[in-house]
């Protein structure tokens, strides 16, 4: 099933290439969070991962098996939803999970193929697998990609889809915080796949919420600004509302977009490692990329930049009306020692605060 993001006619819902953004920008830095044995491996290939990020979301109009694999909507489901998809499957049938998502099980059944890559040091596919769940792992940390009002339609707010993952993050991702340190080890990725899941849906309300409230505050009147493009003029956000949605976030999508990254380097990491550490190729293998034809991309923003959300969030905005629960540890964590990054982009260097009002979350240890 493929949804569609219906609602208003935005500058980002009509320029395919802006969407891509954070996808992009998590895979690259992921790169930047690997212990140095790996990181070795996946630097020369930096910009092919940068490039294939988004590969599943062009897929998307040529397969329709594909969409699915790109959300949950969780609260279609009983609260307890099996982990493993063949009680998944027993307990509520594949119709219901195709109709529904499929994300986290997808996540899980990617990651193994990765491990499988890495026993086979097959450069290509591991590569290949490894943009891939990246894409995957991105949309896991979105909120809206674990309900089915993805895009606000049941409530009045449509296009919040857009807004929070593109919109946002294009207007204020170039000074967020990328520092994240270096990776660690997930002995259950499974349990690791369903706490980010349920951590990014936990996020819902406060998405929708911090939206009414950036609307009250700008005013209906000043929501929208009117901008040429080539030979028309589309509607879109205002910067005012931007700012105002952004700080009554709290700080979430920085967040979002920072655990996206460092626990993909987490999940990179851990195929490795649950594929039994097998040295790799040092030379460069060429890597095929994927020829999808320009005319079957996607152009739905539902998925055009992915960032997630999860840990120990407490947006400022809520601490006192909404406290977060504590992450509960996941059983098993082996902890590895920070490193220094081998190598620090100047992007990734730790930058002082911009406001008093932009708050530093630590990252989980997920
Ligand atoms: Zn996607």
């Amino acid at each position: 099933m493929t949804k569609g993001v219906g609602g208003l006619l935005l500058l980002g819902e009509v320029a395919l290439a802006w969407g891509f953004w954070a996808h992009r920008r998590i895979n690259r830095l992921a790169v930047f969070a690997l212990p140095e044995t790996l990181f070795a491996f996946y630097r020369p290939y930096v910009e092919y991962l940068t490039r294939a990020a988004t590969k599943p979301d062009e897929r998307r109009g040529l397969f329709p098996e594909e969409a699915p694999r790109h959300y949950i909507d969780l609260d279609q489901y009983p609260a307890e939803v099996p982990h493993t998809w063949a009680e998944a499957v027993a307990q509520l049938g594949e119709d219901s999970l195709q109709q529904h998502g499929l994300l986290p099980w997808h996540l899980e059944k990617v990651f193994w193929e990765l491990v499988e890559a890495f026993r086979q040091r097959a450069t290509p596919r591991i590569l290949k697998l490894s943009a891939e769940i990246g894409h995957y792992l991105g949309d896991a940390h979105v909120p809206l990609h674990t309900t089915a009002n993805y895009n606000g339609q049941l409530t009045g707010q449509h296009g919040i889809h857009a807004l929070w993952e593109s919109f946002l993050p294009e207007q204020y991702g170039e000074s967020y915080d990328y520092w994240v340190g270096s990776a660690r080890l997930w002995r259950a990725p499974r349990d690791s796949f369903w706490h980010i899941i349920n951590e990014s849906h936990r996020l819902v309300p406060l998405v929708l919420e911090a939206e009414r409230e950036a609307t009250q505050r700008v005013g209906e009147g000043r929501k929208f600004t009117y901008r040429p493009r080539g030979q028309q003029t589309v509607r879109t956000y205002s910067e005012a509302f931007l700012a105002a949605y952004h700080a009554q976030l709290g700080g979430m999508v920085e967040q979002c977009l920072r655990q996206a990254i460092y626990r993909l380097a987490c999940v990179w990491y851990s195929a490795w490692h649950k594929a039994g550490q097998p040295p790799l190729p040092t030379d460069l293998s060429p890597v095929e990329e994927e020829e999808i034809p320009s005319d079957s991309l996607w152009t739905d923003p539902r998925c055009g930049v992915s960032m997630g959300c999860l840990g120990p969030f407490t947006p400022r905005d809520y601490l006192t009306a909404q406290p977060y629960p504590a992450i509960p540890t996941i059983p098993g964590l082996q902890s590895i020692p920070r490193r220094s990054l081998l190598y620090e982009p100047k992007r990734l260097r730790r930058q002082p605060r911009r406001s008093a009002t932009h708050s530093t979350y630590p990252i989980a240890l997920l």
